[in-house]
């Protein structure tokens, strides 16, 4: 049933018609609405994907989402990203902040939990463990961290749906224990030099390989399973195409064959390459105090320096972005000579 609430101090309650049009499509229903208030969605990314993804989820009646960020949000982010705005951009507001603002003025009946850390090795098991996800959202645009989100649902048994976009495409799979996982379809090394910087990125790739996502989650609320398809297309195109997910499974496959998961043993790197030509280095979490750089922007969670060349972001756990480096050499030199 749709919960009702009354907010003492303003918020009118809510109508009894609010999830009625999604009710009223067969393959959702009622069913589909009880499960969708009762579940909780971890999203892990809150970019083009993850803010696409949150923001439909809100609107359909998530009862909880935890959405994981360490971004702030950039005017290049604009053009696809619709949560965010452009006095967002101008505060070097952390996504997850922006976002969840903008989701509490949507749904105020769902709970919205934040993290700003980043997801790796040391903590997707202990989110998983301390929120019980219902199911994982994809909202990433690294795959170490998705073949890390695969390795992790897989051990613990969670489903979870893979997005990518990519210029004018997308691909979207709806992954759970039984069937095929992301090391089935791909190799782990997906360095192709390609991502959305190089490529670009047109809005309705993004927000289609999104929604599609959404219409996995709802699938899986209504039915309890997936579609049990490999979605790919091109929005120039308009060709689509889909893959009987059943016959991606690789039965020797390393993580969902034999229950192998060496990227949650795997140690951090101290330099990683991201999307859009920048680098993110970890220092020690002191240094975010004990740094003499006269940054521009300076709050309790980030700080932001920016010249001619060089912009850099200092996150409160110690990690560094920077943008303007030729390469991750002089990326790390500039970094340690200047913070
Ligand atoms: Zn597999």
């Amino acid at each position: 049933m749709c919960r009702q609430s009354v907010k003492p101090g303003g918020r009118p309650a809510v109508p009894v018609s609010r999830y009625e049009r999604q009710i009223r499509c067969g393959a959702f229903g009622q069913k589909g609405q009880q499960l969708m208030e009762q579940a909780t969605f971890l999203v892990i990314g809150a970019g083009a994907l993850g803010s696409a993804v949150s923001e439909q989820l809100t609107r359909a009646g998530a009862g909880r989402l935890v959405i994981c960020d360490m971004d702030i949000v950039e005017v290049s982010n604009l053009h696809r990203q619709s949560c965010y705005t452009e006095a967002d951009a101008a505060d070097h507001l952390l996504k997850v902040i922006a976002l969840k603002n903008h989701l509490q003025n949507i749904n105020g009946d769902s709970e919205i939990f934040t993290h700003t850390e980043e997801v790796t090795s040391l903590n997707i098991e202990a989110l998983i463990r301390r929120y019980t996800p219902t199911i994982v959202i994809d909202g990433t645009d690294a795959f170490s961290t998705r073949f890390l989100i695969n390795e992790a649902c897989h051990k613990h048994q969670i489903p979870w749906v893979y997005g990518a976009c990519l210029g004018t495409k997308g691909t979207v799979l709806g992954i759970d224990h039984s069937g095929p996982c992301l090391k089935c379809l791909l190799l782990e090394d997906q360095s192709t030099g390609q991502d959305c910087s190089i490529a670009g990125i047109l809005p309705p790739a993004a927000h289609l390989s999104a929604s599609m996502q959404v219409a996995e989650i709802m699938n899986y609320m209504a039915t309890g399973q997936f579609s049990q398809q490999l979605i790919t297309f091109d929005t120039q195109t308009m060709r689509f195409q889909q893959t009987k997910a059943d016959r991606l499974k690789n039965p020797a496959c390393e993580t969902c064959g034999q229950d192998r998961y060496h990227l949650l043993q795997r140690q951090l790197e101290n330099v990683v390459k991201l999307c859009g030509g920048k680098y993110m280095i970890r220092l020690n979490a002191e240094r975010f105090t004990s740094t003499k750089l006269n940054f521009q922007k300076s709050s309790l969670h980030f700080k932001y320096y920016q010249d001619k060349q060089y912009q850099i972001s200092f996150f409160h756990d110690g990690r560094v972005i920077i943008s303007g480096a030729a390469n991750q050499q002089q990326a790390e030199h500039i970094v340690n000579q200047m913070l």
